[in-house]
């Protein structure tokens, strides 16, 4: 069969926490064309502890766009086509390798994994001047999220990394670099860079001057020659070394919050995306003003798309749990097989009937910041059954999505008329309307939900060199949305939430 003709093709890798993807879209129309798509390993080796394996993820990128380009294949779109690649990922997680051997030292240290506390304690006990002093350069709390803890905590206990280091052999980055960097080349002339929305999440970051921080690397211990180069969110890294597309440019870069703000085409100030993975995320674009919360958001940086464009920041509210509870369900307590089945129990009952959830797993982020919180299920009577607690997963999703909601308005002055989401979860239907009866706001979804992977696109077509995509906004006017209205009555919803709160309370000091 002939090969069709198209315009030019982009790919983006859309590396998270629960699964790798790669996706190939016509730049022209934003029209996803193919994808394919491979669960991670997650491993939990103590209590907190978060690990993935490096070389697993990288094995799963190959593996995502050898299989995308047979698909490709098949449709007969000739993948000559692809002028450039954009990478989003997980951020904050946490990689250290041997440039030598090309080797990871350790496991990903996950942005979920808890086992920095005591690091985080101590050095809070040790900040400089004031308490601001890392939140006044970084846009962050001192917590166990961010990547500077946990590079401190492997230069403290793990021998291979302090002998690399020493020797002048170790790499530091999160997943973005360390993909880039493998991809590129590896050890024969890999790339080591970061972009400035990665930089932004690792806490060394001074999102000011867009540099690594000195003060904050001597504060933290940290060697500067392991940091990673920081470039802007689209331009030419590096090409790729090896694979069907070999010889294909490398030229966008964001951690996956940032890329779904862009490929909601959230450019303006004001506009905002809540997306539900693993975590759930709201980012709302503050323009070029770096604004500081005061209700327990992060500032952050949005991307800077060009090394010679402006720098756009965003305020950030961060949920822990959000997916994970459902992948919890299933795979520790088995009620379900599949994430999808959730829908099935939580419609079933269509109530909580007074059971509430607090996924806790990883002490609470947004707004409250408590790494001492853990889960609880409360409220059960002997009525209760799994599909009741299914709902309560769904609904505490909802619930702290309306908290880090609330908290943006309080920020922000002008509340958000509707919520344009995203994610994995977003096509479970019984949660999109939850959440519009508990936010009593309307939810908004776009047809194609893959907004990270479109945005990581976007930003690689259209750097200087490739120029193969458009940003302004009605190159992309055909996005069609879906809608969820809010149907329960506003009492109603102001009953659960304050229900759900006094639930939170009870979850905070569970450990000391
Ligand atoms: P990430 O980007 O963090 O890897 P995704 O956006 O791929 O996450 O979403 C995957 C998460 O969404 C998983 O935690 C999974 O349990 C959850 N999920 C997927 N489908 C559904 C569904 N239909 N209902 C509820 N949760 C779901």
């Amino acid at each position: 069969a002939k090969k069709a003709v198209l315009g030019p093709l982009v790919g983006a890798v859309d590396q998270g926490t629960s699964s790798t993807r790669f996706l190939v879209f016509n730049s022209k129309t934003a029209e996803l064309l193919s994808h394919h798509q491979v669960e991670i390993k997650q491993e939990f080796p103590r209590e907190g502890w978060v690990e993935q394996d490096p070389k697993e993820i990288l094995q799963s990128v190959y593996e995502c766009i050898e299989k995308t380009c047979e698909k490709l294949g098949q449709l007969n779109i000739d993948i000559s086509n692809i002028k450039a690649i954009g990478v989003s990922n997980q951020r904050e997680t946490t990689v250290v390798w041997d440039k030598l051997t090309g080797e990871p030292l350790y496991n990903a240290v996950v942005w979920l994994d808890l086992r920095t506390q005591s690091t985080v304690e101590n050095l809070s006990k040790r900040i400089p001047g004031n308490n601001n002093f890392v939140k006044s350069k970084t846009g962050l709390p001192l917590s166990t999220y961010f990547s500077a803890v946990k590079l401190r905590w492997l230069l403290d206990n793990v021998k291979k990394v302090q002998e690399a280091v020493e020797e002048n052999r170790a790499l530091f980055g999160t997943i973005d670099s360390w993909l880039i960097w493998s991809l590129t080349g590896g050890i024969h002339g890999g790339v080591h860079c970061t972009d400035v929305t990665n930089a932004s999440r690792t806490m060394l970051f001074n999102i000011h001057s867009l540099e690594w921080d000195k003060e904050l690397c001597e504060f933290f211990g940290i060697p500067m020659e392991i940091l990673p180069n920081v470039r802007s969110s689209s331009e030419i890294y590096g090409l790729m070394k090896a694979g069907a597309l070999e010889g294909v440019p490398i030229s966008g870069c964001l951690g996956d919050q940032s890329a779904a703000l862009v490929g909601q085409m959230c450019f303006q100030d004001g506009q905002a995306k809540n997306t539900y993975g693993t975590g759930c995320f709201l980012l709302c674009n503050t323009g070029h003003k770096c604004v500081f919360s005061e209700h327990g958001l992060l500032t952050t940086v949005a991307y800077k798309l060009g090394r010679d464009k402006p720098v756009y920041y965003a305020l950030e509210g961060s949920v822990a749990i959000a997916g994970a509870v459902i992948r919890w369900l299933r795979d520790n307590l088995g009620i379900i097989k599949s994430s999808e089945e959730i829908e099935k129990l939580a419609k079933e009952v269509g109530t909580s009937y007074g059971c509430y959830f607090v996924p806790a797993f990883s002490g609470l982020y947004a707004p409250y910041w408590e790494p001492s919180a853990r889960g609880i299920i409360c409220g059960l009577t002997q009525f209760t059954n799994k599909c009741h607690i299914a709902f309560a997963a769904l609904e505490a999703v909802c619930f702290q999505t309306r908290e880090i909601l609330d908290a943006m308005n309080r920020d922000c002055g002008i509340p958000l008329s509707h919520l344009q989401v995203d994610g994995g979860m977003t096509s479970n239907k019984i949660l999109m309307q939850l959440q519009a009866d508990i936010l009593y706001i309307p939810v908004v979804k776009p047809s194609m939900p893959e907004t990270t992977a479109l945005g990581a696109a976007m930003a690689a077509g259209a750097a200087e060199g490739v120029g193969v995509w458009s940003l302004e906004p009605e190159d992309l006017s055909a996005v069609t949305m879906e809608r969820f209205e809010p149907q329960i009555n506003a009492e109603e919803s102001e009953i659960r939430y304050s229900t759900w709160k006094k639930a939170v309370m009870k979850s905070i000091g569970w450990v000391t």
